[in-house]
């Protein structure tokens, strides 16, 4: 049986480890590990894939979406609209700035935030909203930025799993995601679709001043070295990842594919063995969205989802919860946290998902050892 894994970095590494090596070794032997010209390289690189916007390095996803708060200056006790089933990075850098986290439900679809929960949580207090582009597709941005424009309300676009993908406007205009909104924050830790061999991060914007300012905070608030202007914080993009990264950045697109091919494989074989039980709710691809697939995340039905996960450990088939408790649920936010709503299909979400073992290095030969015992779990319920 070939090794099961959730994500395979390795493999991928070996298939471009001449470039990796070389660019690594650049960095050594010229010993600029910080703010080296390959910082500067990746960045224009970055900002001609994503169609033009800035693009400003930091230290990891968190940080840029911190970062990004931060050169909006919103002020405690302002509020900012959050989806509930999220990773926690999206919402802990509003309650480390002292603003107020309104969370709400997302679309049972799509895992992503509910346009509807989003208007019903509109106050006098509302400054902003984060759509986090979940798993790799993109939330509906236009009546997003739609009610924000007519609100006055800044986006903030978690893109940390969904770099790559394509939002279609209904006018059939496209834009990536991250850049859509008044500043996108994306990851490049080593999972993501686009990771490092470390830490890092970017932020995105189409808006000269913001860029300027955000570039400053990122640098300790300084625009003149020794000169600091306003608070800033010490996050950079090191040197030795930005060469890693400019390599890797070539390959997106075909990871992108690749990830996507091998989510119609699971797809139309999940369908094929679970067509009398219907156990399994396979992704759903909306239809103003490209899915770049960094999770390929499954509902299960009927409360067995923790049963199966066992029984594919037993067999060696890894799979994961993402998430296992919905942000309303976790302690930390508890008195923070402002709700607006019912958040009951976070809940739904949080107790069903399950992700299979999704990455750039899947073959048929170990899809076919995950789907065989998907079809051994289906078979021990007859
Ligand atoms: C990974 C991730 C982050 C944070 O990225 P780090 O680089 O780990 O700080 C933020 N939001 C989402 C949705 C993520 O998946």
């Amino acid at each position: 049986m070939p090794m099961l894994q959730m994500v395979d970095l390795h493999g991928q590494y070996l298939k471009i480890k001449d470039e990796i090596d070389s660019g690594i070794r650049s960095v050594i032997d010229s010993c600029a590990f910080i703010n080296g010209p390959q910082v500067k390289d990746f960045a224009t690189h970055l900002s001609e894939y994503m169609g033009g916007c800035h693009v400003i390095t930091c230290a990891n996803g968190t940080d840029a979406l911190q970062i990004a708060l931060m050169a909006l200056g919103l002020k405690p006790g302002d509020e900012v609209i959050v989806p509930a089933f999220t990773y926690v990075a999206s919402a802990e850098v509003i309650g480390l700035l002292q603003l107020t986290p309104v969370m709400v439900d997302v679309d049972y679809d799509t895992f992503n935030i509910s346009i509807e929960a989003m208007k019903n949580a509109l106050t006098t207090k509302t400054k902003a909203i984060i759509p986090v582009h979940l798993f790799g597709q993109s939330c509906n941005m236009e009546p997003i930025l739609e009610f924000a424009s007519e609100h006055g309300l800044y986006v903030i676009e978690d893109n940390a799993q969904a770099i790559g993908a394509e939002y279609t406007f209904s006018d059939g205009h496209r834009a990536k995601t991250g850049t859509m909104g008044t500043i996108g924050c994306t990851s490049f830790f080593p999972s993501k679709n686009l990771g490092c061999y470390g830490d890092g991060g970017a932020l995105f914007t189409n808006d000269d001043t913001l860029a300027e300012r955000i570039r400053m905070i990122a640098n300790h608030g300084q625009k003149v070295k020794y000169h600091h202007s306003v608070i800033g914080c010490n996050s950079r993009l090191d040197t030795i990842q930005a060469a890693v990264l400019d390599v890797k950045l070539k390959h997106l697109d075909e990871y992108c594919a690749a990830r996507y091919t091998a989510a119609q494989y699971y797809t139309h074989a999940i369908r094929q063995i679970d067509l009398r039980e219907q156990l399994f709710i396979t992704p759903v691809e909306a239809p103003y969205s490209t899915h770049v697939y960094h999770q390929y995340t499954m509902k299960i039905r009927d409360g067995r989802r923790d049963e199966l996960k066992s029984f594919l450990a037993e067999r060696g088939v890894p799979s994961m919860i993402y998430y296992p408790l919905p942000l309303q649920d976790q302690e930390a936010f508890k008195d923070i946290t402002y709700y607006k709503g019912s958040l009951s299909v976070s809940k739904q979400c949080a107790c069903s998902v399950l992700s299979l073992p999704m990455h750039t290095e899947l073959t048929s030969d170990i899809q076919d050892s995950v789907i065989n015992a998907l079809k051994s779990f289906l078979n021990t319920l007859q």
